[in-house]
């Protein structure tokens, strides 16, 4: 075990120095707080590191500068969403803003800023637990006022164990493989009518909710899966190796990879107890629709940090990242568990009803509420009108996801009584029994 020295005392002590962790460390010290950010793994492996889609506003609304240079791997491209592996599908040329990021630069670009805005930042260091005022760790301990924990899913749980059931996780795989015969790969994609280079997205493959990438890029293919195993269906990265072996002809062995799984369901409806608070994945504040939680714990590091500069502490930070962000994250949670109830021949049908086309699909690429011109609207009726029972199910799930941003924007200031009603309110409204 290499010596590490840490300060006995600071403002905020941060667990975990992955994007939500190191974006948290940055802002807090910006605002003045003494910052201690630790994470049991090196500081240069800490956190994400794949290639990740995130909506270049998110940048904006957490305060920080969009991604450029090799930080920066694609601008939005064009994605050409397929029912499965079928031909029906849906293009979605413009609306979005999903930047494909190296997730290991951003990470090191927020670490970075982090230290030069006077956060003491340590790898190699496990938190163990938390003492009275005391963070715990391997070497010795740090006092602090308030301690984040960034930890992610299998992190330090110091509010307890978070970890959701089986069936609200992802598992999700990124690789970045040789592209072995550019003249192969071309005709593949031509032969979906897709120009090289634009993302192909099969979605629903196995079962409603999963999701495979295929897009080349320089000498490379990038191919990212996901799935939810507890329903039955393989990993996303058996998926992966599934799709490269039927085209080994063109995809050649990995490069780069990650796998990990991700949480979903709602947000945890307590974020903070005592001196601790919750953020990122360890908060399950995550896009649970399609498992993006890098924008979410950027702009809920913003909403602590402000909270915390203004004195209104990690119950302000608590009480007003559910009002603004919380519903969101659970309506498309909503969205999510409907969607596995879908096969590939009701997304099919769902495409085919002008039901998932570009209109709907953009807000959520967006991570933004679903919203559609009364006219655009009108005119999807008479298609809608032959698919009566998956409108009524859509209907039905709007509603809810409409509910659910409701609630959570009267989410309670008051601790105790309050927010425990508050909390089987919206698990009622939800469907879930926690
Ligand atoms: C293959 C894959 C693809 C994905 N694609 C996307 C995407 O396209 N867009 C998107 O937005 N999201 C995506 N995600 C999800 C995204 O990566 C996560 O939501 C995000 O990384 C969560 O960030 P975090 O900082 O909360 O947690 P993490 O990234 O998990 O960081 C937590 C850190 O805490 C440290 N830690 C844990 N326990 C301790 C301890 N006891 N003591 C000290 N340190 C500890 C860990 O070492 C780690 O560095 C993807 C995930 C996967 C697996």
């Amino acid at each position: 075990m290499t010596n590490v020295t840490l300060p006995s005392r600071a403002d905020v002590a941060i667990v975990g120095v992955g994007t939500a962790g190191a974006a948290a460390a940055l802002f807090c010290a910006e605002a003045g707080l003494r910052v201690v950010a630790l994470d049991r793994a090196p500081l240069e492996r800490a956190g994400a590191q794949w290639l990740n889609a995130v909506p270049a506003h998110l940048f904006d609304r957490a305060g920080l500068a969009r991604p450029t240079g090799a930080e920066l791997e694609s601008p939005p491209l064009v994605m050409h969403l397929f029912a499965g592996r079928g031909s029906e599908h849906v293009v979605v040329r413009s609306g979005h803003d999903a930047l494909e990021v190296d997730m290991a630069l951003l990470v090191r670009r927020l670490q970075d800023g982090a230290r030069e805005a006077g956060a003491t930042l340590a790898g190699n260091v496990r938190v163990l637990g938390v003492e009275g005022t005391s963070l715990r760790t391997e070497h010795g301990t740090v006092e602090a006022d308030s301690i984040i924990d960034a930890s992610g899913l299998a992190g330090a749980q110091l509010l307890g164990a978070m970890r959701p059931p089986p069936q609200d996780l992802c598992v999700a795989a990124q690789e970045v493989r040789v592209l072995r015969d550019r003249g192969a790969a071309e005709a593949f994609f031509r032969n979906r009518g897709i120009p090289p280079g634009e993302l192909l997205v099969h979605m629903g493959l196995a079962g409603g909710y999963s999701v495979l990438n295929v897009r080349l890029s320089g000498e490379h293919v990038a191919l990212l899966s996901g799935t939810i195993p507890a329903s039955g269906y393989p990993t996303g990265r058996a998926l992966i190796e599934e799709f490269a072996q039927e085209h080994s002809t063109w995809i050649g062995e990995a490069v780069r990879s990650g796998a990990r799984a991700i949480p979903l369901g709602r947000p945890v409806d307590v974020l903070t107890r005592g001196r601790i608070a919750l953020l990122g994945d360890s908060a399950r504040q995550v896009f649970s629709a399609h498992g993006s939680g890098i924008g979410a714990g950027l702009v809920a590091a913003r909403v602590l940090a402000e909270e915390l500069s203004r004195g209104r502490g990690l119950d302000g930070y608590d009480v007003r990242w559910h009002r603004e962000h919380g519903g969101l994250l659970a309506a498309y949670d909503a969205f999510r568990r409907f969607s596995q109830t879908l096969t590939v021949d009701e997304v099919a049908r769902l495409m085919r009803a002008g039901l998932i086309d570009a209109a709907t699909v953009v807000p959520a690429m967006r991570l933004e509420a679903p919203s559609l011109p009364p006219g655009a609207l009108l005119s999807k009726t008479p298609a809608a009108l032959r698919e009566p029972r998956l409108l009524g199910r859509l209907a039905k799930v709007a509603a809810r996801m409409n509910l659910l941003r409701l609630a959570y924007s009267q989410h309670p200031s008051r601790e105790g009584v309050p927010r425990a009603h508050w909390a089987r309110g919206v698990a009622r409204i939800a469907g879930t029994s926690t």
